[in-house]
């Protein structure tokens, strides 16, 4: 079979093998066994499994009659299609990447050789990863990288895709238009936004136009989303560890970044 999507990680097994997930572009996540795949030997080959590459990826038929198939695949031969170029030499947009892996690996359901792939829904969160991926490694080419922006776009996005983005619409308690109101004020642990009547709290209207902005915007126009900070990033974040309870200590990259 083949298989194309990203890497999102990597574990050296024994002396030169290696294990490699892999975001498929169905949306699951595929676990291959690599021969040799960590690179290296008497040839000094290099490993073409660098996190973010995009790779075509051939496997061995397996699970004959009888035999029962497992969910790590191994690959027969493979081919890099896509990687980034700059991510690597700037320490912030590596970890910001690394985050991005470690976002998918905490909710990402496992592909199945029996179960297939079925089920399409998934497919939106491929879009986000590699859209983020490749407009990040542009951004740095163009000197424009700005950490907080890229991270608020990729955390609407997916939100979006996951089925579980913030009205921005309507008060969660009365329904009022948030728009029409004074003032608006974001819920972490619901993800919602509450009019200042119904809540008396600081105002979060210009958080509320910026997720509007990003949920409208292309990743190719990602200029346009002006405005994010840290702080508002955080609370998307935030929204999303206890939507999936993970705890944000436990997004090692993260603390690497800000
Ligand atoms: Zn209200």
């Amino acid at each position: 079979m083949v298989f194309e999507g990203i890497v999102v990680g990597k574990t050296p097994y024994k002396e030169r093998d290696l294990i490699v997930k892999v975001l498929l572009r169905s949306g699951f996540l595929a676990s291959f066994y690599v021969y040799g795949g960590q690179g290296g030997g008497k040839h000094h080959k290099p490993s073409l499994f660098e996190f973010g590459s995009m790779m075509r990826i051939h496997t061995k038929e397996q699970g004959s009659k009888g035999v029962e198939k497992t969910e790590l695949m191994t690959v027969s031969e493979y081919e890099r299609i896509w990687e980034p170029t700059s991510i690597r030499h700037n320490v912030k947009a590596f970890y910001l990447s690394c985050l991005y892996y470690e976002i998918i690996l905490k909710f990402v359901v496992s592909y199945h050789p029996e179960h297939g792939e079925l089920d399409q829904e998934h497919e939106g969160i491929f879009a986000v990863v590699s859209n983020a991926l490749f407009y990040l490694d542009k951004s740095l080419a163009a000197n424009t990288f700005e950490a907080h922006q890229h991270l608020h776009l990729f955390l609407v996005k997916l939100l979006y895709h996951l089925g579980i983005m913030p009205d921005v619409d309507y008060c969660v308690y009365c329904g009022e238009d948030l728009l029409q109101s004074e003032g608006v004020h974001f819920l972490i642990t619901e993800g919602q936004f509450s009019c200042l009547n119904c809540v008396q709290e600081k105002n979060d209207m210009g958080f509320l136009l910026r997720i509007k902005k990003a949920y409208q915007t292309k990743y190719q126009n990602m200029h346009e989303v002006h405005g994010t900070n840290l702080v508002e990033t955080e609370k998307l974040l935030n929204y999303f560890c206890h939507h999936f309870h993970v705890k944000m200590v436990d997004l090692k990259s993260y603390q690497l970044i800000f």
